[in-house]
């Protein structure tokens, strides 16, 4: 199977990558996950994303090209679920000649939908473990960890991150506003794309994605 996640900031991409690739085996790959690597390892990547994350805005689409197609390069992933890319239509385009490079097709991509407000509440209450080898996701409301303020998984200490602060989001939702619609028409377009309603409780969103897949 291999699957994008396309979905507003704080839609539950990375709640639902994280259950789909442990269920059904695939890899997972969040370019928010690959650009924060680049920015802690002061890569020359990292360096021009800093401030363009810190501000809510897109990396640049050739920086996060490049970076998806290295990572296919080494690791050639035969399964896998994109979190978070391709998130404008010219990544997308970009993604398919990789893809096609490789002797890859899509399977489905799944459309998250979700009203900004939701977004807003969710993300306020987002925490994060601060281990980059397991970056499990919290939500003081909806999903609290055993222990206050400590991953369940790992015990490491759980985070703020640097963009999840209103204003941020509020960027971040222009961002995906901007760039949304003609990544789902061209994905429409190719038969590929499946709306989930992601309003619902986490496990529910889930049932409904695998629904849409079969
Ligand atoms: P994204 O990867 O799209 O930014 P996350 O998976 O990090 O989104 O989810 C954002 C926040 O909302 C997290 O704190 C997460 O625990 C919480 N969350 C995810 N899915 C749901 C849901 N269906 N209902 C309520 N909260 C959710
Ligand atoms: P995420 O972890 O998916 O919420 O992404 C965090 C941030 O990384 C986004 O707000 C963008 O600044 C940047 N980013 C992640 N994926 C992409 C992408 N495909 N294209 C451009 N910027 C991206």
């Amino acid at each position: 199977m291999r699957l994008v996640l396309v979905g507003p900031p704080g839609s539950g991409k990375g709640t639902q990558a994280e259950w789909l690739c442990e269920r059904l085996g695939l890899a997972s790959i969040g370019t928010g996950q690959l650009l924060r690597e680049a920015i802690r390892s002061k890569s020359p990547a990292g360096i021009v994303a800093e401030p363009l994350l810190a501000q809510g805005l897109l990396a640049p689409d050739a920086m996060v090209n490049e970076l998806v197609a290295e990572l296919f390069r080494t690791e050639r992933p035969e399964k896998f679920l994109m979190d978070g890319y391709p998130r404008t239509y010219s990544q997308a385009v970009s993604f398919d000649a990789l893809l096609h490079q490789e002797y890859l097709k899509l399977d489905a991509v799944v459309n998250l939908t979700i009203p900004d407000d939701e977004v807003v509440r969710r993300i306020g209450g987002r925490r994060i473990c601060s281990n980059a080898a397991c970056a499990a996701v919290y939500n003081l409301g909806f999903r609290p960890p055993k222990a206050d303020g400590r991953c369940s998984k790992c015990s490491a200490e759980l985070t703020l991150r640097d963009d999840d602060r209103e204003a941020t989001i509020r960027q971040r939702l222009n961002e995906f506003h901007k760039n949304t619609a003609a990544l789902i028409e061209y994905y429409r377009r190719a038969g590929l794309s499946r709306d989930v309603n992601a309003m619902e409780p986490a496990d529910a969103v889930y049932e409904a994605i695998v629904a849409r897949l079969t």
